[in-house]
């Protein structure tokens, strides 16, 4: 239930931000313009910390995206946004990301407000990695380059080379665990490449999304370049990823919804690309720094409060160390300070949603119906009644084929199980149907770089964990989905690639 009250009300909240939380209806991005949902319809995002109303945002639907569409594809096809230099382009990508750091603040509240995370990370890590985020893109904007090919033509001078081109309009669905950054994201590459954009936020956290909205126009993007279409995933992002006039879709998400957008892309046989889910195995071996591993394992789990697609899920720790890292990660998980992330002494806030909350209080209660212990945690934390919070949780004695184990949790609850060898943890580590991410904790070099080779992860991180560059591509195996994030690599995802071949006429000689 949603309580009535505004809950923006916060001490240090700033007039810029509550004046963007309740005043009237957030519209969409639409062709240049703010525009309400054609259907007249809107919805309410809530204050996880305080289950209290935030926001009435415009709530979009098949019409709207339809509407968006046009925009992109006229901007596409005939904008200025065509005759601009890849300078210019790289130019507008730099001025965003100097607009958004000059509204650090702004940007951090809204997030911590919407999502529930700590205002102190939405200040130290989501925004300062968005406006990274975009500088690196915009970078690129203007090395992304052909190459010419020898073709082996007899008798004929040939010229063969390649062009690097956009696809062009790009249907975007992100997901609410880092509303901004996952915007980043998906915009950085999309438009230094010189696509359109239709880009919907999750439904529980759309505003950062409409505040970046307002500042495309400033930093110097024509109309229609990038649009934002606000509403419920079944019926907006539905209608994107089905579009018969969106070239690509590219979806961060649950793997169950991955399904269904690429099954709605085959229609136009769309791109797709699609990062998704995991149960990210993290294995620490006995001549590990272990009090490093254990506070490592920690923050591997809880960062985000464990609403992380590469959370490290499942922890891995051999035998011999187990009394050791198990009780010390126990230890530290008790000492997180639990509140309303506008409270900037909070170490771990709430999670986004009640959806949220009780989808990670029902695998609390199936691992204890199968036997788990909750060794920490469990529920709910004490003395925080209102508020989807849920305290850190250890699981000891818990099974492989426990659905704690194999199923995605999205919540702050990590499995420790013991493992005697290599190999035995490698294969454990493998025995998912994810893919995205893993970590290994040894001090012996050649064994992490043989787990590295051995784990079937999109990303390895060794004595370490959480780690995200721009320039560092990131993506799944498995079913955590294809396609790359970040560094030369998404640039793949958002061009595509010409083949042009031209008589040179006359005859091969050898000049002499
Ligand atoms: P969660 O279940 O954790 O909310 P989802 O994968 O459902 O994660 O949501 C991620 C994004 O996908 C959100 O923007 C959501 O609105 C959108 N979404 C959800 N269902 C669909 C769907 N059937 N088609 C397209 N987008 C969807």
């Amino acid at each position: 239930m949603v309580h009535p009250n505004m809950q923006a009300d916060y001490p240090g909240i700033e007039p810029a931000v509550r004046d963007f939380v309740s005043s009237g209806v957030r519209k969409m991005l639409i062709g240049g313009q703010w525009v309400p949902a054609a259907s007249g319809k809107t919805f309410t995002t809530v204050d996880p910390a305080s289950e209290g109303a935030l926001a009435e945002v415009a709530e979009g639907d098949k019409e709207d995206v339809d509407r968006a569409v046009r925009a992109a594809r006229e901007a596409f096809e005939h904008g200025p946004w065509r005759l601009m230099t890849a300078s210019e382009r790289g130019r507008a990508i730099w001025k965003l990301a100097d607009l958004i750091e000059a509204h650090t603040e702004e940007f951090a509240q809204l997030e911590t407000l919407d999502n529930g995370k700590p205002i102190t990370i939405s200040r130290a890590v989501d925004v300062p990695l968005v406006v990274d985020h975009f500088r690196y893109y915009a970078g690129w904007a203007t090395k992304i380059e052909g190459e010419t090919i020898p073709v082996s033509t007899p008798g004929q001078y040939v010229l063969n080379y390649t062009l690097r081109e956009p696809i062009g309009v790009v249907g975007q669905i992100i997901p609410w665990n880092f509303p901004l950054l996952m915007a980043a994201w998906k915009l950085g590459a999309a438009l230094a490449c010189g696509n359109t954009v239709v880009l919907k936020p999750a439904e529980q956290t759309p505003l950062t999304a409409l505040r970046l909205g307002a500042l495309f126009d400033e930093a110097g993007f024509p109309p229609g370049v990038v649009n934002i279409v606000t509403g419920f995933g079944e019926t907006a992002g539905a209608a994107i990823a089905a579009h018969p006039d969106i070239d690509k879709v590219a979806f961060t998400g649950s793997t169950e919804v991955g399904h269904e957008i690429m099954r709605a892309a085959a229609g136009n046989l769309k791109r797709v690309s699609l990062e998704l889910g995991g149960k990210s195995p993290n294995i620490v071996f006995a001549d590990a720094d272990l009090e490093a591993a254990a506070v490592g394992a920690a923050t591997a789990i809880y960062f985000n409060h464990g609403q992380c697609c590469a959370a490290g899920s499942r922890l891995f720790v051999e035998e011999k160390a187990y009394d050791t890292v198990v009780p010390r990660l126990i230890e530290f998980s008790e000492k997180i300070k639990l509140g309303p992330g506008m409270d900037p002494s909070t170490e771990m806030g709430p999670l986004v949603s009640s959806t949220q909350f009780e989808r990670v209080t029902g695998y609390l209660a199936a691992g204890k119906d199968a036997g788990a212990k909750a060794a920490t945690g469990g529920g709910r934390p004490a003395g925080l009644d209102r508020g989807y919070f849920v305290a850190p949780t250890v699981f000891t004695d818990v099974h492989a084929d426990m659905k704690i184990v194999r199923e995605e949790i999205f919540g702050p609850v990590v499995c420790a199980v013991p493992f005697k060898n290599p190999e035995d943890v490698a294969k454990a580590g493998n025995d998912s149907e994810y893919g995205l991410a893993a970590a290994v904790w040894t001090r012996d070099i050649g064994k992490a770089h043989r787990m590295a080779s051995i784990l079937r992860a999109g990303t390895v991180w060794i004595n370490t964990y959480n780690q995200f560059d721009a320039a560092s591509p990131f993506g799944g195996y498995k079913k955590s989905g294809f396609g790359r994030e970040m560094g030369k690599a998404a640039l793949e995802m958002y061009t595509q690639v010409k083949s042009v071949w031209v008589n040179l006429g006359g005859h091969e000689t050898n000049g002499g």
